[in-house]
Formats: C-alpha cells, sequence, structure tokens
C-alpha cells in the first residue's frame, strides 16, 4: 500500500503542477497572478496537501514565488533573470538541435508536419493565445525528438519562464517567433545539416531577446539622496 500511496500522490502533484504551468505557458495565468489555494484545489478538483507540493515544486522550479505570510504568485522575472534565461536557451536549445539525426526528423516526420501546418494555421489567424501556444510547442517538441529527456526537461523549465518573461517584457504585440526560422530551421534538419540548424536556432534566440524591453523595464538605479535633497 505504501508505495502505491506514493505513486498515486506523485501522480496526482504532477497533474497539478502541469495544469498551473500550461496555464502560465500560455498566458493565462500572468506574472504577479495571485495563486489562492482554495480556489487550485476548487478548479482543479485536488487536494489541498498535493496542491501545496505542486506549488512548492513551482517554486524550485523558479516558475512560482511563495511569499511568507502571502502565499504564491506567479513568478515576476527580473531583467537580468530574463538574459540569464536566455543564455541557457541558447546553450540548451544548440544542444537540442544538436542532438536531432536525420533519422529522428524522419521517425517523426507526420509530427512535424502536423505541427508545422498548426503553426501555420495559427500565426495566419489572430488569436493571441493560440500563437504562443503554438510558438512554444514548437521548440518542445525539438526537445522532445532530440532523444535526450534531460535536455527537454530543463526546455521545459526555460519555455515557462519564457513565457513569463515575454509578458512581462515583449516590447510590441507582435508573436514572439517568427515562424519562417523555424521552417528554416526544420529544413536544416531534414538535409541533415545540423550546424546550418543549430545557427539558425542561435539566430533567433538572439532576435527574440532583441524584441524584449530589458533596459527599460530593469530597476533603475536612483540615489535617494540626491532625489530627496534636491528641491
Ligand atoms: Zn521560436
Amino acid at each position: 500500500m505504501g508505495s502505491s500511496t506514493v505513486t498515486r500522490k506523485q501522480i496526482e502533484v504532477q497533474r497539478i503542477v502541469d495544469a498551473l504551468s500550461k496555464a502560465i505557458a500560455q498566458h493565462r495565468l500572468r506574472p504577479g497572478t495571485r495563486l489562492i489555494e482554495a480556489q487550485i484545489v476548487e478548479a482543479l478538483n485536488a487536494n489541498r496537501n498535493h496542491v501545496q507540493s505542486a506549488l512548492q515544486r513551482l517554486a524550485m522550479q523558479r516558475i512560482v514565488t511563495i511569499e511568507p505570510n502571502r502565499g504564491a504568485l506567479v513568478s515576476q522575472p527580473t531583467a537580468k533573470e530574463a538574459r540569464d534565461v536566455f543564455a541557457a536557451r541558447r546553450a540548451i536549445e544548440a544542444a537540442v538541435v544538436e542532438s536531432i539525426t536525420p533519422e529522428a526528423m524522419h521517425q517523426n516526420r507526420q509530427r512535424i508536419a502536423a505541427h508545422m501546418r498548426s503553426e501555420r494555421k495559427a500565426t495566419s489567424a489572430s488569436d493571441r493565445r493560440d500563437i504562443v501556444r503554438e510558438l512554444s510547442e514548437f521548440h518542445l517538441l525539438l526537445g522532445a525528438i532530440s532523444g535526450n529527456a534531460v535536455l527537454a526537461e530543463i526546455l521545459g523549465n526555460l519555455m515557462v519562464r519564457s513565457s513569463l518573461i515575454v509578458a512581462l517584457y515583449q516590447r510590441n504585440d507582435h508573436p514572439a517567433c517568427a515562424s519562417d526560422e523555424h521552417e528554416a530551421i526544420i529544413a536544416a534538419l531534414e538535409r541533415g545539416d545540423r550546424a546550418t540548424a543549430v545557427q539558425v536556432m542561435l539566430e533567433h534566440l538572439d532576435e527574440l531577446e532583441g524584441q524584449l524591453a530589458l533596459e527599460e523595464l530593469a530597476e533603475p538605479e536612483v540615489d535617494l539622496r540626491q532625489i530627496l535633497s534636491d528641491p
């Protein structure tokens, strides 16, 4: 009984973690949103203990922030953290693309084709949530077909944190990713040209980071003595 109870709890905590991560990644839960336990218990038909464990796990992943006496809220990454997340994505996603063999592309060709169709469909329509979801799915799909579960897991965390960063710092209302860069990465991988695929991925990530207003929203360094003494 012991081990099956543990397993059931783990499955249940993971279900709550997944539901919250997904809502955050899709911008249904914005940075700074209070995560009230009782509401999560009700919405997900879950046990309060399990909800608390899920929030703690998300806090360890930096997706949720737990404030003493005030409870949990969706994290609000700083500009410094945003730059660090993009630096980490460059390292991880280069390794992901580097791991994708022409055989993996062939084995997953239907899944890739289906994704590219729904991505094109979403970007030609204008439902921002659909666009955000599909563009982020592309990166996760590459992680999944890389055959490296550790890279895929790290990338999953970085993608949720990227969604928070985009929600906070995106300069304009255009979608973060350009679909044609995704197509270029796929085309290079299908040819077995991983060097080009890595190059396009790195340029793509630089471009995404360039669309963020990290300077303007960085915490200003103010000298209170100067401000308050100057009438
Ligand atoms: Zn992209």
